[in-house]
């Protein structure tokens, strides 16, 4: 019972740990209890071939759908399903008549159609499969209404109630299976647009950052850079580079391992993203120099640079239990209008040499 509930708690809220075959599954087992139920109705109403049809269906749904399932044949036993649905609804009516509501199925139907042809990866023909299934239904059904009208039916039900309770029961199931069905169908489509976001930014995020340390890439940056040198043209707003460049970082490598010194180079870039704004942008300019681009006069990148500076010396990192400490050696170039790009960061990279030189540890303006 438990089970049940959580089957039931699971396909209304659509949580993805239901998957296809479980809520076929589910289905099914809603069907097979149907089944079950009416032929012990018409056991009680004493109409024993209509009692021998639902246990042939109870039967159909336990050893041939639900192997079809397991085996992940869906389209199969959809479309067994469908046809068992349409034949049962058109004979139980043939033989109670029109008023019993059995043929309200044969529209419940349409929407199912149009929800498992949207889910079923493996169908055929998609677009055309549900509409070839709704005419199937909608002709069942106006066949079957046309002949009601031309024939009694072949039973007569003991009184007015029963009738009733069949026409009642038909309708409700009809039209909570055309709010499930429906609902499923919005549900997975918001789904499946989630997931188109989340691989999105995936994509994005593989585009344009540096898998290590998610940093922005040489390319990202350098569509930043020439933004910069945009506005730097049209509006004279100033901006600076500063190219940062560990020390002895081979060393950091060759005492405590190559991983020790990647889970430094994250923990580095990790500070220095946070100790700029968030209209600059960091880079992984290459193995282990990192690229800021800052979007201020060079006094203030000078500033930011000592604060990086700093920080880092300050920092003591742990990997497995050794204290690693690291210095860093900072270059600042700053934008001048008719450079190019390539001149700015070789200026950088000429003022780190300088800071590597003059003994590491700095910040060369
Ligand atoms: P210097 O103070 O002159 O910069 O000395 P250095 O040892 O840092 O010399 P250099 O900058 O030339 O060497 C960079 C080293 O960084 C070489 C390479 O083994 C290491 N390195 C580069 N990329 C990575 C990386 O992704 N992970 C790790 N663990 N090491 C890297
Ligand atoms: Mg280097
Ligand atoms: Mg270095």
């Amino acid at each position: 019972m438990s089970n049940l509930k959580h089957y039931l708690h699971g396909i209304i809220a659509g949580e993805s740990y239901y998957t296809f075959q479980r809520k076929l599954s589910f289905i099914a087992s809603a069907l097979t209890v149907f089944h079950l139920l009416m032929a012990i109705a018409f056991f009680l109403l004493h109409i024993y071939s209509l009692m021998i049809l639902n246990i042939f269906s109870v039967i159909f749904y336990t050893s041939i759908v639900f192997g079809l399932i397991r085996k992940e044949r869906y389209v199969v036993a959809l479309m067994l399903s469908f046809l068992e649905i349409s034949l049962a609804s058109f004979v139980t009516t043939v033989c109670l008549g029109m008023d019993t509501g059995f043929s309200a199925y044969l529209i419940a139907m349409i929407t199912s159609a149009f929800y498992f042809s949207s889910v079923v990866d493996d169908l055929k023909k998609k677009d055309a499969v549900p509409f070839f299934l709704s005419i199937t239904f909608i002709s069942f059904y106006l066949i079957t209404y046309i002949l009601m009208q031309k024939i009694q039916p072949l039973f007569e039900l003991p009184n007015k109630n029963w009738v009733f309770a069949f026409y009642i029961s038909n309708h409700l199931i009809s039209f909570i299976m055309m709010i499930v069905f429906s609902y499923l169908f919005v549900w997975e489509n918001k789904c499946s647009q989630q997931i188109l976001a989340k691989k999105n930014e995936q994509l994005d995020e593989l585009a344009h950052k540096d898998p290590l340390t998610h940093l922005l890439n040489r390319r990202s940056m350098n569509i930043l850079m020439l933004e910069s040198m945009d506005a730097l043209k049209r509006n004279g707003k100033r901006f600076s580079l500063i190219l940062c460049d560990i020390d002895d970082f081979k060393k950091v490598n060759d005492t405590y391992g190559h991983d020790a010194g990647d889970f430094v180079l994250i923990a580095i870039s990790n500070i220095i993203t946070q100790s700029v704004r968030s209209d600059d942008a960091v880079c992984r300019w290459g193995g282990e120099e990192i690229l800021i681009l800052i979007n201020d006069p060079v006094e203030t990148a000078s500033m930011a640079a000592e604060r990086i500076r700093k920080k880092i010396e300050d920092y003591v990192t742990y990997y497995e239990d050794q204290e690693i400490k690291i210095t860093m050696t900072l270059g600042i170039s700053e934008s001048i209008p008719g450079y190019k790009i390539e001149n700015l960061i070789q200026q950088a990279d000429d003022k780190l040499y300088l800071g590597k030189k003059s003994g590491k540890n700095t910040v060369v303006v």
